[in-house]
């Protein structure tokens, strides 16, 4: 039995510094912070967790479950990430958005399908 806790420590670190990793990588300079903390406030989407009972279920899985974790939104999260921002004269910051939650939703993913349950 592995008493280090691994998962909650994967899982946290993909949640805060992972989006460090992705400002860095697809936003320029003098957008980065506002790209991470932007990538940091889609955790909000956790709130739908509220809706269910028990609020949290280490054996469950959120994506398809939850409403914000489901396929369509997670469809418009994805599109989120393509827009052509410049083009449409939005504000750029929504990209950030978009990268923020499908990484959530990975996050997510992995928690449940690779650390296994119970
Ligand atoms: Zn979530």
């Amino acid at each position: 039995m592995d008493i280090f806790p691994w998962r909650p420590i994967v899982h946290y670190g993909l949640h805060f510094a992972a989006p460090l990793l992705l400002a860095f990588l697809f936003f320029r300079k003098e957008r980065r912070w506002t790209a991470y903390f932007v990538m940091i406030a889609t955790m909000l989407i956790d709130l739908d967790h509220l809706l269910a009972d028990p609020v949290y279920d280490p054996d469950r899985m959120s994506i398809g479950f939850h409403p914000l974790h489901s396929y369509v939104a997670i469809a418009v999260y994805a599109v989120l990430c393509l827009l052509p921002y410049e083009k449409l004269h939005w504000p750029w910051w929504l990209r950030a958005v978009g990268i923020g939650l499908v990484f959530h939703i990975l996050t997510d993913w992995q928690d449940y399908a690779l650390w296994g349950v119970g």
